[in-house]
């Protein structure tokens, strides 16, 4: 079973519940919490949507580790061919 971490309304502390449909006393007031239905579909659609921002920062680096070793091969590439180009030159003059 999932458990997800929400504050109490009342004391705002922490307080773990497991991700079930049912009331739950917060062990720092003994306010009782209900967690509902709309509560769970809530919870489960907030932590998916986590999920994906993680997903989505995750392949946007990685998509920049891999442009910023593009652009370095590139310019290792360009830098090369300057240097047959002056090789070839040098070979002309001589
Ligand atoms: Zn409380």
């Amino acid at each position: 079973m999932r458990k997800i971490v929400l504050k109490c309304p009342k004391c705002k502390k922490k307080m773990k519940i497991s991700d079930k449909v049912a009331k739950y006393r917060c062990p720092n007031c003994g306010e009782v919490y209900k967690y509902t239905k709309l509560k769970k579909v809530y919870f489960s659609v907030a932590l998916v949507a986590r999920d994906f921002l993680v997903t989505i920062k995750e392949f946007s680096s990685a998509i920049k580790g891999k442009y910023a070793a593009f652009k370095n091969t590139y310019k290792y590439m360009k830098s090369l061919k300057k240097n047959q180009k002056k090789a070839k030159k040098a070979k002309k003059w001589k």
